[in-house]
């Protein structure tokens, strides 16, 4: 799961375009829900900036520029404000960005118990536990994320529109 941080109101422009799946013989299905008939499907982008995150991130960027970590959400007027502040803020400090940076991991396989394996008379103990890779969130990366949080606040800003995320 992820989530999007994107300007309400944002132009959009089509980046791509297919023929629907309902398309038989040369014709498009009069109702059908993916192209309403026409027999292209578009896939549209907001021209204006927009950063789409994992959860995780998302939640912790959140924290680093002084918000709760909550999976949506609206910035507006004077929480806009708010947030533009918190981005200079954690863009100006190593340990605001802190909140949102990990290291990366890795499990070996096998820490996770043990299990008794009977085979005839002989019983066999057996380690379980998958190996676990787990990805870091470096600071620079941090930065450059609220680098971009920072950006589409200052587009909605000038155009008098709000930021959404969810
Ligand atoms: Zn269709």
């Amino acid at each position: 799961m992820s989530v999007t941080f994107f300007i309400t109101g944002t132009p959009t422009h089509v980046v791509d375009t297919w023929e629907c799946q309902c398309v038989d013989d040369g014709k498009a299905w009069p109702t059908c829900l993916h192209c309403m008939g026409t027999g292209k499907v578009e896939y549209e982008e907001p021209v204006w900036p927009s950063l789409n995150l994992a959860n995780t991130n998302a939640l912790n960027v959140l924290q680093a520029i002084g918000f709760a970590p909550e999976y949506d959400g609206v910035w507006e007027g004077e929480t806009l404000d708010r947030a533009i502040e918190g981005c200079l803020r954690a863009l100006n400090s190593e340990s605001r960005r802190a909140v949102a940076t990990r290291e990366a991991y890795h499990i070996p396989g096998g820490h996770a118990g043990v299990r008794v394996v009977h085979e005839g008379n002989v019983a066999r103990v057996e380690r379980m536990g998958a190996e676990v890779f787990g990805c870091g969130y470096s600071d620079e990366t941090v930065r450059a994320r609220v680098g971009q949080i920072l950006d589409i606040c200052r587009k909605a800003k000038e155009e008098g529109e709000k930021v959404c995320w969810g």
